[in-house]
């Protein structure tokens, strides 16, 4: 039996990356997570870890080092990861999936101006996709960005769901370019700097009391051509390479944090097991299976970026695969441990509001398994 303590995703050069975990710890030990201030709002306590972990170089490991990371591979970006996710420390933050966008569309000149800076956490990032009447079918989106006769764009519209924009500086923004063209090749990128004018960004509140959502409301706002990422058309590609990496199973400091609370509950199903229902122990055990499903899903992942396979549409089945284990594993152990944990201000409780978000962002389950019937099962309803 593997518990998240042995940290069971072994990977790489078992030596290099045991010499990178020694290290992080050794750090660790000397900078340990500071105390969130009174009220002081989550996005910006994990803003503080944030700037805190890359001062002492773990953030960006993947990413090379002229773009201000330091070269190493996503496998030991994985390793720093797993290490925070076992301790129960918030993770690096997620802006993986928007860095590689950038590494694969921007510039020469934009990847050297823009990801240092992202990395650093000196710019803070959000992605403006998601539109009121374009989530599932993105490539319906309404924004537009009419190309003016001085080179510059006008954009006009409205995202919704855009994740802690109010803290942001940036927006990593798709808009539609070409009104005559098929939809999946008329989206275009640009990088949005929120303090623009014709910018209004206004929070939202969730059922868990967090304001994460914004919407967006974009009314003339002018972005030069160096604003663009990629060519006009390349939008499509570039939405679906961030996805991909945004729904990839290789984000272990979910899987260790999943790990620590389905050992706590298989330590409670042996000590107490007479007192739970049969059918909760049957839960027990099913959240085990998941995450030791999603483990080897892992491990997979891992060995498709050592052979350097990019990540891609199979990565849905990650999505699928962490949504299901994350919502049984929040919803059992608020059974579990009712006195506890149960309640507005208790962790699981939060965490178990959050897990509900997990079919929906990044794609809902129901596109997920679209994705999987069309592009990895390569099935057809016949109207294709
Ligand atoms: C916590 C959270 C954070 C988010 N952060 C961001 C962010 O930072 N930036 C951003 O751009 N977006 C963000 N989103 C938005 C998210 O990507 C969308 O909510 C999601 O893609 C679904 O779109 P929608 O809400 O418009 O639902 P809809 O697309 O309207 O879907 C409604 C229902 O219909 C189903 N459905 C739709 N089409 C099909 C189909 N073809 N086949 C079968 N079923 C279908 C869906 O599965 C769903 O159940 C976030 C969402 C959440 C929950």
């Amino acid at each position: 039996m593997t518990t998240p303590a042995d940290l069971p995703l072994e990977f790489g050069d078992p030596a290099d990356l045991e010499r990178l975990r020694a290290g992080f710890r050794a750090w660790l030990a000397g900078h340990p997570l500071p105390e969130r201030l009174p009220d002081e709002p989550l996005p910006l306590f994990l803003h503080r870890w944030h700037r805190l972990l890359h001062s002492g170089g773990w953030v960006g490991l993947d990413v090379p080092e002229e773009y201000g990371g330091r070269g190493l591979t996503a496998l030991h970006q994985v390793a720093v990861s797993d290490e925070l996710g076992a301790r129960g420390a918030p993770g690096v933050p997620r802006i993986g999936y928007l860095a590689h966008a950038l590494l694969e569309f921007a510039s020469e000149e934009q990847r050297r101006r823009l990801l240092p800076r992202m990395l650093a956490g000196d710019d803070v990032w959000c992605q403006g996709f998601s539109e009121p009447g374009a989530g599932s079918d993105l490539a319906g989106m309404s924004t537009y960005a009419e190309r003016l006769d001085d080179g510059h764009y006008s954009v006009r519209g409205q995202k919704l769901w855009t994740s802690y924009a109010q803290y942001s500086g940036y927006c990593l923004l798709l808009a539609r370019t070409d009104r005559a063209a098929p939809p999946h090749s008329s989206l275009t990128a640009f990088v949005l700097p929120l303090d623009r004018p014709g910018v209004t960004v206004r929070p939202l509140r969730a059922a868990n009391g967090d304001d994460e959502f914004c919407e967006l409301f974009l009314d003339g706002v002018r972005l030069a051509d160096s604003e663009r990422i990629g060519a006009e058309g390349d939008g499509w590609a570039l939405a679906m390479t961030t996805v991909s990496y945004e729904r990839n199973a290789l984000d272990t400091g979910h899987l260790s944090k999943y790990g620590l609370l389905v050992e706590r509950l298989r330590r409670t199903a042996r000590e107490r097991g007479g007192e739970l229902p049969d059918g909760l122990r049957s839960e027990i055990g099913r959240c085990f299976v998941d995450y030791e499903v999603l483990l080897a899903h892992a491990r997979r992942r891992i060995a498709e970026r050592r052979a350097g396979q990019a990540a891609g549409p199979e990565t849905s089945i990650d999505k699928l695969l962490m949504t299901r284990a994350e919502q049984r594993l929040y919803r059992t152990a608020l059974q579990v441990f009712p006195d506890e944990l149960h309640g507005p201000g208790g962790e699981v409780f939060a965490e178990f509001l959050y897990s509900r978000a997990a079919s929906v962002y990044g794609g809902t389950s129901q596109i997920q398994r679209n994705i999987i019937a069309k592009r990895v099962l390569r099935l057809t309803d016949g109207a294709d």
